[in-house]
């Protein structure tokens, strides 16, 4: 396999690209059959774009997110080496629906793009995006555990307010919490409160309390999974919440839609259409992170 898949400063580029991870095809994990196909990167990106952003999306936002997808897909190469693949098709990593998936539009987002990723300390990041930030993106070592995450600033974005998902509610009725504790291994919970936020606003802790006096404190963002996997992605839909309390229930009110980190979807489509470029986009939500170009 070729060493040389190099970034524009050399000494970066070692850092980024081990020989053994040159840049040629990508090895995806379809994970209804088990097969294991190779696909060109740039052909990737054009079919992963219609799953992740929509395939008619206004162009700086399908370049943008045309960026971000190929940094994602080469930052987590090594995921499914298990499996003798790169990715697999999922969610898990980026959703692959074959080839036919792309549109005009992506293949002309990814042409555009071609080789461009987004680099910080010397290393392409796993660069993430979401659907709606609700009016601040999150730094991603809130929103997950891994060693891995990009060192991303929080932005205010205004550009997502008329989207859906950018303000929600969702009522936990009382006698169902016990239900959602039990997800997070504290089933004799009968009271919940917030109990932490990060700096950008965002829940980091919550609290469940039993009459007994015991209490359980979790992350907001097993809260969120744990809430999602129940009662389904649009339940609670963000971990930027307020909780008001009643007799009959717990009901969270928020903003955003997603983890928050990184790009919001909905906030690189409308500042497209407001004649933003790629750049300007991505200069904004991957504040810290570079874009640079790899080149053979
Ligand atoms: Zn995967
Ligand atoms: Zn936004």
């Amino acid at each position: 396999m070729s060493a040389a898949f190099l970034v524009s400063r050399p000494s970066v580029a070692r850092a980024i690209l081990a020989p053994s991870q040159g840049p040629g095809p990508l090895r995806v994990l379809r994970t209804a059959t088990g097969r294991v196909e190779e696909i060109p990167l740039e052909e990737y990106v054009a079919a992963v774009l219609p799953g992740e952003i929509g395939g008619h999306a206004p162009a700086a936002a399908l370049e943008a997110q045309a960026v971000a997808a190929r940094s994602y897909a080469l930052a987590r190469r090594a995921r499914h080496a298990d499996e003798g693949a790169d990715l697999c098709d999922a969610v898990h990593c980026q959703v692959y629906r074959g080839l036919s998936a792309a549109t005009e539009e992506t293949r002309a987002a990814s042409a555009a793009t071609e080789g461009l990723v987004l680099v910080q300390n010397g290393r392409i990041i796993a660069a993430p995006f979401h659907a709606v930030c609700g009016g601040k993106t999150a730094r991603p070592r809130d929103v997950w555990d891994d060693e891995e995450n990009p060192d991303l600033m929080p932005v205010e974005d205004d550009a997502c307010r008329d989207a859906s998902g950018f303000s929600w509610s969702f009522s936990i009725p009382r006698r169902e919490l016990p239900h959602l504790a039990a997800a997070l291994g504290f089933p004799v919970a009968r009271f919940l409160e917030i109990y932490g936020r990060d700096d950008t606003g965002r829940v980091s802790m919550l609290r469940f309390a039993a009459p007994g006096g015991a209490s359980r404190v979790v992350r907001g963002f097993e809260f969120r999974k744990a809430a999602s996997e129940i009662w389904g992605w649009a339940s609670v839909r963000s971990t930027a919440f307020e909780i008001a309390e009643s007799r009959p229930e717990y009901l969270l009110t928020g903003h955003g839609t997603g983890h928050g980190a990184g790009m919001c979807q909905a906030g690189a489509i409308a500042r497209a259409r407001r004649g933003e470029s790629r750049d300007e986009i991505l200069g904004l939500y991957y504040k810290g992170a570079q874009v640079e170009r790899l080149r053979p």
